[in-house]
């Protein structure tokens, strides 16, 4: 069922941006579909979020006397409106070392720079686009042009800002291939000259999460939380990010309800939206549970972006965790040969996990590798249903299922993170950085709470 209702949503509503009339329809039907599977509690959690949305944007480079317009895109929480003509200098990757390279020659200079990592070292970590880009303001450049990585004339979007605030610069994505174009003449000694103009909106709107639960039956004020972002991008109808997570959530809803398994703990849905924007929804609804004193119920919290043919589950948790997620990798293993029972043990950023995380929460998520062809569409023009398999979908809801199920009716579930373990992790995860960079670092304002 939840590939048919995505497929309708994209035939129906298209893309979800968060704010939008589209947005809107997605949240409605949302919350028809937790009612018709017969949820208990459906509800949805209004919050309030500036948000952003592009009207016109133009690249152009100056070559050989004329100006030549560049196919490009905004990325989100860029100026609302400006008009600028600046040398490009190219840092790479935009990674730290990069711009320290580049020192002071970045002032009031726009910045070439690869979205994706090129020709670094295996395993070198890359930022997130919006770390990139607050790096390019710390130098002090006055525009930042982001190659995408993807072959094939792929545009990608996203937001540059790492507080969901509008940031104080120009941003924009083009090609690969121009991105290439650029960096040839660049060879030649010639520093380009480009002009970027952009229009945008950024106001005021309420949008909301979509909730729903089956409430436990021994421990109802136990909650183990299932979420993922039912936003998306404007640019496409968002089928795989995150239509797969979100879609497939409203189907384990209801296959969970159908079969009355009664479980111990109530089992809790949560479709988010403002993802995109900066993960909106879940940090005000985490804000709003820590508020209540709900948040030192929610006992852990799993997070489906992008999810689909689960390969294993992951866990970022305190002692315990770990081994309690394997032995369920393990059970669901020997019930289906192809669920591989795959682990890992480190959470990565920028979902609707974090901010759970980040107090004290222990998140869980699918380990998934959905191919180059979806990835590569990712944030992009191309995220359409053709590249979402329906099994995907089916493989969410039946191992996702199994894991809630154990999750919900387990004797003892291992406690959350103390202050002084979830730094220590935070630290050893090499996430003190981009945690930093985006305000998010919990350590040294009262955020994270203690237990
Ligand atoms: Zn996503």
């Amino acid at each position: 069922m939840g590939y048919r209702w995505l497929r309708w949503s994209t035939e129906h509503i298209g893309h979800r941006l968060t704010g939008s009339s589209n947005g809107r329809r997605a949240e409605q039907a949302a919350d028809s579909l937790f009612r018709a599977a017969g949820l208990d509690l459906v509800h949805r959690f209004a919050f309030d979020a500036s948000a952003w949305s592009r009207a016109s944007v133009n690249v152009g480079v100056l070559q050989g006397g004329a100006w030549q317009d560049l196919p490009s895109v905004a990325l989100a929480n860029t100026p609302v409106s400006c008009n600028v003509e600046l040398d490009l200098v190219d840092v790479g990757n935009g990674l730290r070392p990069d711009f320290d390279q580049a020192g002071d020659a970045l002032r009031g200079k726009a910045v070439l720079m690869n979205l994706g990592l090129v020709g670094a070292p295996a395993g070198t970590p890359n930022l997130h686009r919006s770390e990139k880009t607050a790096l390019a303001i710390e130098h002090g450049a006055s525009a930042v042009v982001f190659v995408n990585n993807v072959e094939g004339h792929v545009l990608l979007t996203g937001t540059a800002s790492i507080d969901g605030k509008l940031i104080t610069i120009p941003a924009v994505c083009i090609t690969s291939e121009d991105g290439a174009g650029l960096r040839s003449t660049m060879l030649n000694d010639a520093t380009p000259r480009v002009r970027i103009t952009m229009q945008n909106t950024f106001a005021n709107v309420t949008a909301h999460n979509v909730i729903a639960e089956i409430r436990g039956t021994r421990w109802p004020e136990e909650v183990v939380l299932v979420g993922g972002h039912l936003d998306s991008w404007d640019l496409a109808t968002g089928a795989t990010d995150n239509g797969l997570g979100s879609f497939s959530i409203i189907d384990l809803a209801r296959c969970l309800r159908a079969l009355d398994l009664r479980p111990l703990r109530t089992i809790r849905f949560v479709l988010f939206m403002g993802e995109e924007q900066g993960l909106l929804g879940s940090r005000a609804l985490v804000g709003h549970y820590a508020r209540t004193g709900e948040l030192d119920h929610i006992r852990c919290m799993i997070n489906l972006d992008m999810s689909g043919h689960p390969k294993g589950f992951g866990v970022g948790g305190p002692e315990g965790w770990a081994d309690l997620v394997r032995t369920i990798n393990t059970r669901i293993h020997a019930h289906d040969t192809t669920f591989e029972a795959k682990e890992d043990e480190h959470p990565g950023l920028h979902s609707d996990h974090q901010p759970f995380l980040l107090n004290g929460v222990p998140v869980l998520w699918p380990i998934c590798d959905l191919g180059g062809h979806v990835y590569g569409c990712y944030h992009s023009s191309c995220d359409d249903i053709h590249l979402v398999d329906p099994q995907a979908m089916v493989d969410n809801v039946r191992f996702v299922g199994m894991l809630v199920h154990e999750l919900a009716m387990a004797p003892v579930l291992p406690p959350r993170f103390t202050k002084a373990e979830l730094k220590e992790r935070l630290v050893q995860d090499g996430l003190e950085e981009p945690l930093r960079l985006g305000g998010d670092w919990p350590f040294e304002k009262a955020v994270a709470r203690e237990r």
